[in-house]
């Protein structure tokens, strides 16, 4: 990419100087998830940054199920992690790749480092292999079986392989350093034995590699050029060039290590969420509140908005958090331009127009989108009664207070000016209606200019309004006292979710279908809900509301 001016992030960088000096000839990654929970915002980060790369430079990107740990992992998760991934638009080709298809080659790769004096089987328990590997400050042990003849270890590691020998009473280990200063180093196990059920293989194999044995091998096998995860595994590299190196696989892949990503007051992380999940908190995997790619793609995100997110984060090679408000303001510049504009009345109050002629309704046309004028206009029904929102009406208002008061005028959006001549109150002192007249004068788009109104309301016209369901959210976390009690739990905020459940929506709504996203005029964006939404009732989740904390630099 000569003349680039862009400035190139470490891991390009990386890549550009592997190509020129010609390690490899074509760039390509690999997103490896375990199915074993559903995937979040984190894991968009990895897919969109090897995606991205992959697409960059013109190579390939697999997506490949790291399913060699038979236990936790399940066809739900497989399912809906293939659904996350395309949604996000990450291009797959049309190969879906399991880990544990390669287990015979990996079960090859062990007796070839067994043939070459690098592995050995050992009859220690865990406890004792843990005990002989030292620590940061200590040295290992060497095992008392770690110099067993190649044929003893070859025939032993085929007796654990056909169920010779009971779960957990011996294992195969790398021959490697016990007094290496990298723990990883200090013989680490390859292979146990555990008689799992696998999704895939069955009951074929009562023996599984370990992580750090197979995934070298997954990649070196799928010919993945730049094995790119996050730094935990930093520790790990010299392990995983060891491996590959010693089953002498050509042109090896690399490991290239980078940040997670952390949202400030947010809880990610697999396990976490399904704690949350499994302790009722939330509503499951895909509660709008969550971080769950599925619980944002049914809250209303937008795979470009999470894209864009990703961009401006940045990739980088140590720790830092990145703050939710960056993610909403991504969404708010994705959604702007995307989604109508329409009325929708959350906490309704009937208006009145006492001058107005009873059953008489005239249609406004209405930009779907001020910005966006190919976004045409609509209908918009007006009439004698009209919801408007409780809060744009004030019996006794303060200073600056622009909207509906007693002897006050104001603009209703698109239609008329208004001005408040009465309202009533029951018998708690609660407002229940407004009355108001109209001047026929001002209607919109008569030009009228004999006087202004400082402040316009939204409306919506009550002979023909759609009733809905609305929720709010806010974040999960309490962000004014910080992520956790002083006991360590989580400290949950008790507003993260609002239901209203007697919103007055414009008419134009009885088209809106599951999943799409408006804006409603004054109060954010909302999308209908996948999920609760029925052929009787419209259920909106708001997707994040108008204001916004975060300026972008
Ligand atoms: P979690 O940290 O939520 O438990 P995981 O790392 O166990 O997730 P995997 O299925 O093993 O989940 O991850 C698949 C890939 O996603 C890995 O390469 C992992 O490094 C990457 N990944 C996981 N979490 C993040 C994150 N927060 N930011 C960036 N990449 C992530
Ligand atoms: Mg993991």
């Amino acid at each position: 990419m000569e003349g680039e001016v862009i400035s190139r992030n470490f891991i390009e960088q990386e890549i550009d100087k592997d190509l020129k000096e010609g390690k490899y000839t074509k760039v390509v990654t690999r997103f490896p998830p375990e199915p074993n929970g559903y995937l979040h915002i984190g894991h968009a980060k990895s897919i969109l940054l090897n995606y991205g790369l992959a697409k960059q430079y013109g190579g390939t990107f697999n997506f490949r199920f790291d399913d060699t740990n038979p236990t936790k992992e399940k066809t739900e998760f497989v399912n809906s992690i293939t659904e996350d991934i395309k949604w996000l638009g990450a291009d797959f080709g049309d190969k879906v790749f399991f880990a544990s298809d390669y287990f015979d080659q990996m079960y090859e790769g062990a007796i070839k480092l067994i043939k070459k004096g690098k592995a050995y089987v050992c009859d220690l328990t865990a406890e004792e292999i843990r005990e002989y590997r030292g620590d940061f400050n200590t040295p290992g042990k060497n095992s008392p079986y770690r110099d067993r003849s190649v044929e003893e270890n070859l025939a032993l590691f085929e007796a654990m392989k056909n169920g010779e020998f009971p779960d957990g009473s011996k294992v195969l280990r790398a021959k490697i350093d016990m007094a290496s200063g990298n723990i990883n180093m200090r013989d680490p196990v390859i292979y146990r034995i555990a008689r799992m059920t696998h999704h895939n293989t069955g009951d074929k194999w009562c023996i599984y590699p370990m992580y750090d044995f197979a995934h070298p091998i997954e990649d070196a096998i799928e010919g993945i050029t730049h094995s790119i995860c996050t730094l935990e595994f930093e520790d790990h590299r010299p392990l995983y060039e060891w491996v590959v190196n010693e089953l002498e696989y050509e042109n090896p892949p690399r490991q290239i290590e980078f940040a997670k990503l952390y949202l400030k007051d947010v809880v990610t992380g697999k396990r976490y969420i399904k704690k949350l999940v499994e302790d009722g908190v939330v509503d499951g995997w895909d509660d709008p509140r969550l971080v769950s790619l599925s619980a944002l793609r049914r809250r209303g995100f937008t795979p470009e908005s999470i894209k864009m997110f990703m961009e401006l984060s940045g990739v980088a090679k140590a720790h830092s958090t990145s703050d939710y408000a960056m993610l909403e303001y991504c969404l708010r510049e994705d959604l702007k331009l995307k989604a109508n504009r329409m009325m929708a009345v959350l906490d309704p109050i009937k208006l009145i127009i006492d001058n107005y002629p009873e059953g008489q309704v005239e249609y406004f046309d209405i930009d779907n989108n001020q910005d966006v004028p190919e976004a045409g206009t609509r209908k918009v029904a007006f009439s004698r009664e009209l919801y408007i929102e409780r809060e744009d009406f004030m019996e006794e208002p303060p200073k600056k207070y622009f909207r509906l008061f007693p002897g006050n005028e104001v603009r209703l959006k698109g239609a008329y000016f208004v001005k408040c001549v009465d309202y009533k109150k029951d018998a708690d002192g609660n407002i229940t209606e407004i009355h108001c007249t109209y001047d026929p004068e001002t209607r919109s788009g008569s030009g009228f200019e004999g006087r202004k109104v400082k402040g316009t309301i939204h409306w919506v016209s009550a002979e023909s309004a759609i009733d809905a369901e609305v929720r709010l959210y806010e974040n999960l976390i309490d962000e004014e006292k910080g992520k956790l009690n002083e006991d360590g739990t989580l400290n949950f905020n008790p507003n993260s979710l609002t239901i209203l459940n007697n919103c007055k929506l414009e008419a134009a709504f009885k088209d809106a279908k599951k999943g799409d996203s408006f804006q409603f005029l004054r109060h954010g964006f909302f999308c209908v809900d996948i999920k609760d939404t029925t052929d009787d009732k419209l259920v909106f989740n708001r997707i994040v509301s108008l204001k916004s904390s975060y300026k972008p630099s």
